[in-house]
């Protein structure tokens, strides 16, 4: 038996033969040309089927994974419509008088390199997406299909990396795990990946190092592990365990329609992030008790200018009405950072996560924000929203917001426009200041949602966005567990409620902390809503409260 560790980027156990992906390497032959214009007019057809692939695709991964997911297309689309790169690959097979194919692959190269040296991580991440796009106009143009799938019975994929558009096109019938050598947690494939419910492992260094195509596998997508040719004491641990998790997630079903009561009768609502309307299913599915967070940044990424007030008003009251009476907390937009809208124009900056992001664009360019808080006001009347505000630092910021939105709501009124009266108002606490100032922060606040993705990064100096930064960003941290308690002490002792919308509030080893420091909701990622009820409804608070505040708070 070989054992090979990587990190789990979905959970899941798969036993299986090991498919061995790799793509045909597309080796350009140069070619001499007589006319360009003949060579051009190849080009640009084999780019408008591109495109047109890529529009297929697109619509089969919405349909799979949801719309922002699905994105990615679209951003290939884009960038086969970029004039820089068109303008290459027209002068490269004018000026030297090539094939086409190798006019892409020299443009694909200089784009590359040039995207490999931004400072910028998520443009460095680009270079996978300019040679997926510039692969698919070569296989086009030298007549090879670019290859589906792959085997008739259900495989391990193992392979170097993958691309988002190689992920997608799989027969998802075939596929029963993604072991992949390269990868990231943030890549576009893992979160595909785990959209899709597949167990993945990425990072496996030396899955491709031998053979191992067609030998019997197992990939354990809790561990991060694949096992090839398991002996039998393996093979039975593994079919336990994988026996013992169906039985766990069965059990799990019978939560559905049960409130989230502790033992003692302390109910904490529990709900689940979105990234916009077509999650919703997934949210009723896993029976959460409203909507935490829903990160309305993703209409802006999805969009390729400013969403209209309309266009936002039709998605807000879409979630809204599709929740019926369930809360509904949308956070205003929150880009910058990591989530760059080229529409914005934002200038450059040395340090972006502690830039102008988030609330702060919004108190820059106001006329953004009315936009945005016109349409959420407008959709009141047709559920229970809440509003929370990210990246909030300072009381001022509190009071300007506040003051934006008496203006919005004296302008709905001259126009005649519904509005709730009971809309709360909360924000994100996702750094330290807001943290530290939470009891002047909840005088004008109905409630907090801690932000633990951002609150542990700025707590630790831990790039959240840093692949190698491993122990220095420990989510359980006892600075960050401190401060999420000191934001519940503030919150309750100032009359409003507390919740986590943050990665750690997933964290079931975690559950009995935040029932013992009160926290009121927890809203976590759909499929974990049953697991985190179980916890909830097995715990006593008041007999476990001082053990676990004194070991986790010290
Ligand atoms: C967080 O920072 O914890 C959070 C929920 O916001 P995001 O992950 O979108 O930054
Ligand atoms: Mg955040």
């Amino acid at each position: 038996m070989i054992t090979v560790s990587g990190k789990s980027v979905c959970s899941g156990i798969a036993f299986g033969p090991v498919f061995v992906f790799s793509r045909e390497e597309s080796t350009i032959k140069r070619r001499h040309i007589e006319s360009s214009d003949d060579e051009i007019a190849r080009f640009e057809s084999a780019r408008e089927r591109a495109i047109e692939e890529l529009g297929t695709l697109y619509n089969k991964a919405i349909a799979e994974v949801g719309e922002a997911n699905a994105m990615i297309f679209q951003i290939h689309q884009m960038m086969l419509e970029d004039l820089d790169y068109i303008e290459s690959i027209k002068n490269i097979i004018t000026d030297q008088l090539i094939n086409a194919e190798t006019a892409v692959g020299q443009t694909c190269d200089n784009f590359v390199q040039m995207f490999r040296a931004m400072d910028d991580a998520y443009m460095r991440e680009r270079s996978a997406d300019v040679k997926d796009v510039s692969e698919r106009l070569i296989k086009i143009l030298s007549g090879r299909d670019k290859g589906a799938i792959v085997s008739d019975e259900p495989v391990i994929i193992v392979a170097d990396d993958l691309a988002p558009s190689e992920t997608v096109q799989f027969d998802k019938s075939k596929i029963l795990a993604f072991v992949t050598e390269g990868g990231s947690t943030s890549s576009h494939t893992s979160i595909l990946a785990r959209m899709m419910n597949i167990p993945t492992v990425i990072g496996a260094k030396g899955v491709l190092d031998s053979g191992f195509g067609g030998k019997s596998a197992i990939a354990d997508g809790y561990t991060g592990t694949l096992y090839i040719d398991p002996d039998e004491e393996t093979i039975e641990k593994m079919t336990a365990k994988k026996r013992e998790i169906e039985k766990q997630n069965e059990l799990l079903q019978q939560l559905k329609g049960q409130k989230s009561v502790t033992r003692d009768g302390r109910h904490i609502e529990l709900c689940a992030n979105i990234g916009n309307a077509h999650d919703v299913g997934a949210v009723l599915k896993n029976d959460a008790e409203g909507i935490g967070l829903f990160r309305s940044e993703f209409l802006y990424l999805e969009s390729k200018d400013y969403p209209s007030e309309d266009t936002q008003f039709a998605a807000y009251k879409e979630v809204l009405s599709k929740m019926v009476n369930k809360r509904v907390i949308i956070r205003t937009l929150d880009i910058g950072a990591d989530k760059q809208v080229d529409y914005f124009r934002m200038p450059k900056e040395e340090n972006p996560a502690m830039g102008i992001r988030a609330i702060r664009i919004c108190l820059q360019r106001p006329d953004i924000f009315k936009t945005q808080l016109r349409a959420l006001y407008r959709a009141s009347v047709y559920g229970k929203l809440a509003i929370m505000f990210p990246m909030i630092t300072s009381e001022w910021e509190i009071l300007k917001i506040l003051e934006i939105i008496e203006d919005v709501k004296k302008e709905l009124e001259a126009e005649g426009i519904a509005y709730s009266k009971s809309i709360e108002l909360g924000c994100m606490i996702e750094t330290p200041a807001a943290a530290v100032t939470s009891d002047i922060l909840a005088r004008y606040l109905d409630f907090f949602s801690v932000g633990t993705n951002d609150l542990t990064q700025y707590t630790l100096a831990a790039d959240r966005q840093n692949p190698d930064i491993g122990p220095f960003c420990d989510t359980r941290h006892t600075a960050v567990l401190r401060l999420i308690n000191t934001v519940a002490q503030n919150a309750h002792n100032n009359g409003a409620w507390v919740g986590i919308c943050g990665e750690l509030a997933a964290d079931t080893e975690l559950t009995e902390l935040f029932l013992a420091m009160g926290i009121d909701e927890l809203s976590v990622t759909p499929s974990a809503v049953l697991p985190i009820r179980k916890k909830i409804t097995e715990t006593d608070v008041s007999k476990i409260k001082d053990e676990v505040l004194s070991k986790y708070l010290k």
